[in-house]
């Protein structure tokens, strides 16, 4: 090969091309429901193929516009501040704790699993006074334990994980944000295993900032986190006397981006970043499903879901990880490994019988539970079905033997 600069050079690879990039790519079909990223709408992946646009056409920017609308019916919320980071769930927590911690300032933290306990690392790091509210997995906070520390250590800000994922605890929003009113507090709740599958009202519920991703309840792909923040918590942020340290989430930045403080006429001046197009197609597609469905019926087949597949496994002599069905989380569920059985041999018996992908649980009981997500497009009684077909024959075979 000569290069183009007419000294007769020649460019040559000093390495060997990769044997195993010579075959093509050929994943096999799975179900997904280990409650990590599940089998997406059909809706949003094609609209991965859709032409690509340009960062600053007119269609684009009335389709960031489009996607706030829509994320704002997902979580019923008026706030302007709305819209999506690039990158996973976990951007958004980071996003979102760094917008909101000033060094220096007080968080109080539910810490009733894997995820509280990493945003109260996550908010050490940003330099926040960091107090945790300790609860032994499977169960919650009560609103009064909440209050009494809120009036004990007055904190700056409150961090709840509406669904703790890894224990599959749901800790209710109602009342939470009445709470942070009276205490003069700001509230911070992950709602990832929660938004789009079980009513978060984040207006009605006087939450002040939230974040998601797009592939667990919304039923998308992976690769953007929503973010939705109050005008209660952008007055905090426009306090500040230091600038958030990333760039990339800083939501002034962003809402300049999206349009939001920026004027729609001038689209050159909005330029921060590149956008992943394609996913913004995805995740515009995944939200016009849901308001195609109506987020009430959205909220009701997970539900429906949720008590058919439950009063299945019970039948199967199942015992639930999360003793209070109360606290249970719709979407994500776990149950206790049988005695006599192997947790991770149910796993594998699973995964390699029928191509299902269950979970031996998330950093906390691993082995010692199993764990189901039916969320987004997985969310049918169809799909619970044959999951539940598949624990049975699990159980029933002496190959998953302890
Ligand atoms: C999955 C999950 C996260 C992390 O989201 P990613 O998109 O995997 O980064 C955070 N919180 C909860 C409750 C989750 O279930």
């Amino acid at each position: 090969m000569v290069l183009l600069d007419n000294k007769n050079t020649t460019i040559a690879s000093q390495y060997e091309k990769p044997e195993c990039l010579q075959s093509p790519l050929e994943p096999e079909n799975r179900l997904l429901v280990s409650g990590a990223a599940a089998n997406p709408y059909k809706r949003s992946f094609e609209a991965l193929r859709l032409p690509m646009l340009g960062h600053m056409g007119d269609r684009t920017i009335k389709m960031l516009s489009e996607i706030q609308e829509g994320l704002r019916y997902v979580l019923q919320t008026k706030n302007e501040y709305t819209l999506a980071y690039h990158g996973t769930g976990t951007t958004g927590m980071s996003g979102v704790l760094d917008n909101m911690i000033e060094p220096g300032d007080k968080i109080l933290v539910g810490v009733m699993g894997y995820w509280g306990d990493k945003v109260a690392k996550i908010a050490q790091r940003f330099g926040a006074i960091v107090i945790r509210m300790e609860k032994s997995p499977g169960s919650r906070l009560s609103l009064s334990e909440i209050e009494a520390e809120l009036e004990m250590h007055r904190p700056d800000l409150l961090f709840l994980v509406s669904g703790e994922s890894s224990t599959c605890v749901y800790q209710p929003v109602e009342g939470i944000g009445e709470l942070c009113y009276k205490y003069d507090c700001i509230s911070i709740i992950d709602v990832i295993a929660t938004a789009g599958i079980q009513p978060i009202r984040m207006d009605e519920n006087k939450i002040d900032v939230v974040y998601f991703n797009t592939h667990k309840g919304c039923g998308g792909i992976v690769g953007l986190s929503p973010v939705s923040y109050s005008p209660r918590a952008m007055s905090k942020v426009k306090r500040r006397q230091t600038l958030p340290r990333i760039y990339q989430t800083d939501i002034t930045v962003q809402a300049e981006a999206w349009y939001i403080t920026m004027p729609k006429e001038s689209p050159h001046d909005g330029w921060r970043h590149s956008f992943s197009i394609c996913l913004l197609y995805s995740l515009r597609e995944v939200l016009a499903r849901i308001v195609e469905e109506g987020i009430e019926n959205v909220w009701e087949r997970h539900a429906d879901t949720h008590r058919y597949f439950t009063s299945r496994a019970e039948k199967l002599g199942l015992e639930h990880f999360v003793p209070n069905p109360e606290d249970r989380l719709l979407a994500t569920i776990m149950f206790k490994v049988p005695p006599g059985k192997d947790g991770y041999k149910i796993v594998s018996y699973i995964s390699e019988k029928y191509q299902i992908d269950i979970s031996p649980g998330l950093f906390v009981n691993m082995g010692k539970v199993l764990r189901v997500g039916l969320f987004g497009n997985n969310a049918n009684r169809e799909t619970a079905a044959t999951v539940i077909e598949a624990l049975e024959s699990a159980l029933n075979s002496t190959a998953t033997d302890l």
